[in-house]
């Protein structure tokens, strides 16, 4: 049984690197060319490359705008604490909910003047990281 999936192993790697030969070689070129062919906007080779790879290996690439969005919250959301009134904090409230009745889940969560500017609800600062990461 072991050497079944050791050969199996071996059997991915070899699949991996001639796919990788494939993929880099003139193989990924043509297609390219005869995906843009006849098509009025023209798809960046790179792109191209990109969504192939995805297709194959199941992985988004990240690319260096999403880099950039992974290290922060989610699009423009904003952790805003100069509230004007204090609001129920969404995530703590959700949490409650899970084992009170909504009436006793809002009167038992936090009263907070901090809220997330995007979602336009009010968030705890540790709710806010937990709902925005
Ligand atoms: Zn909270
Ligand atoms: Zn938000």
């Amino acid at each position: 049984m072991s050497s079944y999936y050791s050969s199996l192993k071996r059997g991915v790697k070899w699949f991996r690197k001639v796919m990788m030969d494939i993929l880099f070689g003139t193989v990924i070129i043509n297609s390219w060319v005869l995906y843009n062919h006849g098509k009025p906007v023209q798809m960046p080779k790179k792109n191209f490359m990109e969504a192939i790879i995805e297709a194959l290996t199941q992985v988004p690439i990240l690319t260096e705008t999403a880099n950039e969005c992974a290290a922060m919250p989610k699009t423009n959301h904003t952790f805003e604490n100069k509230g004007i009134k204090r609001r129920n904090c969404a995530g703590c409230y959700n949490k409650l909910r899970a084992t009170l009745n909504s009436k006793d889940a809002q009167r038992k969560t936090k009263k907070i003047k901090s809220y997330c500017g995007e979602c336009n609800k009010g968030y705890c600062a540790k709710c806010f990281y937990e709902n925005h990461l």
